[in-house]
């Protein structure tokens, strides 16, 4: 530590991203990006965003997205905030909502690895309910908390690493469990295969719901992430955004998000292709021997009974192929593997099964 620094930064243990290699080097498929490019009127409208207005701040509430999202899902406008990138949404929650003296913020011990960061950052008292055997969120966990001991729950649906999802009745009955718990959902790969729980805010005023254009909508080098839950909650958000940067979302990250929202069939395209690549290498790597949980993410959780993960990682980077191991507990006999594109998937088959079988 360096005499300057604020005593607290020593004590920080910083989120560490999948690894970015140079472009072309690697076939990626270790940081859940899309494989695809962005929607082409999403790239156009950014041209003309860059077009005369750059020097120009840009609308500090994002009105004109908020409204183009809120039609998209039938809320209102106050009802979404917008974010540089759902992680920001995520750092202002912390900070904004899950905060509270003597009550502590609850998540799954396998899930987002930056909910503890931010809980660092923030010093939130964390309590972490392990996932069963079979790596689901068991909600009667959730339901049975004490909310005089419990401000908080977060986690994603369907959740990371494991790519399991829990059904929308499940998380209606833990709304209902606990109306005096926050309730936030992190629905970062919702679109490959689970259901939103955007349509039940109206009902629950404990119930908060995080989105990202990064991955189901090819924009993971945009930086836009949103926020949904009552206009309340939203206040706490917005208070905190403007005590902090008053402009998170620059101008073409408004306009390409705006277009992003209405490429709606470049949006189902893509998004089919990738739900029926993860259905094929599934069984692709089920049958080289591997076991698959069933997922409803862009990306898979494979575990081999005869190969340590660490060594299939490394094999596969020799190869000339990225995927993601993740040194903690009950994760590291697991890979955790993004969906690419079809020849991706079939060059990752054909690395595996060339290792396999050496
Ligand atoms: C990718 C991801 C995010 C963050 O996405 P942004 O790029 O910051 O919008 C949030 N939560 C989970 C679970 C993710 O996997």
């Amino acid at each position: 530590m360096n005499k300057f620094w604020s005593p607290f930064v020593d004590s920080l243990e910083p989120y560490v991203p999948g690894e970015q290699p140079r472009e072309g080097e690697f076939i990626k498929l270790n940081s859940n990006e899309s494989p695809f490019s962005a929607a082409p009127a999403v790239i156009e409208a950014i041209k003309a965003a860059a077009d005369g207005a750059l020097q120009l701040y840009p609308e500090a509430e994002s009105s004109e997205l908020r409204g183009v999202v809120a039609d998209y899902y039938g809320i209102k406008p106050e009802q979404v905030f917008v974010g540089n990138g759902s992680d920001e949404a995520l750092g202002h929650a912390f900070n904004a909502l899950f905060k509270h003296d003597s009550k502590k913020l609850v998540y799954p011990d396998l899930s987002y690895s930056f909910y503890p960061v931010y809980a660092g950052l923030y010093g939130i008292e964390v309590e972490t309910i392990p996932v069963t055997e079979d790596f689901r969120i068991n909600i009667d966990d959730y339901c049975a908390l004490d909310s005089t001991e419990i401000s908080s729950i977060i986690f994603p649906n369907p959740n990371a690493p494991t790519s399991v999802a829990l059904t929308l009745d499940e998380i209606e009955r833990l709304l209902k469990a606990q109306p005096d718990i926050l309730v936030a959902i992190d629905e970062a790969y919702v679109d490959f295969g689970a259901d939103t729980a955007i349509k039940l805010i109206q009902d629950y005023p404990n119930l908060l719901v995080f989105q990202t254009l990064s991955k189901s909508r090819s924009l993971a080098g945009l930086r836009v992430g949103f926020a949904f839950g009552q206009a309340e909650l939203i206040q706490a958000l917005v208070c905190v955004k403007n005590s902090f940067n008053s402009y998170p979302i620059d101008r073409l990250a408004q306009a390409g998000a705006i277009a992003a929202f209405k490429a709606e069939d470049y949006f189902q395209e893509t998004r089919q292709k990738i739900i029926q690549s993860r259905e094929k290498l599934t069984n692709d790597l089920t049958a080289l021997g591997f076991e698959v949980l069933p997922s409803a993410a862009n990306f898979v959780f494979a575990t081999h009974p005869e190969h340590q993960a660490e060594d299939i990682a490394l094999a596969l980077r020799q190869r000339k192929i990225l995927v993601r191991h993740f040194k903690i507990a009950r994760c590291t006999p697991y890979l955790r593997i993004t969906i690419g594109l079809e020849e991706e998937c079939e060059a990752l088959v054909k690395a595996l099964k060339d290792y396999l079988s050496a």
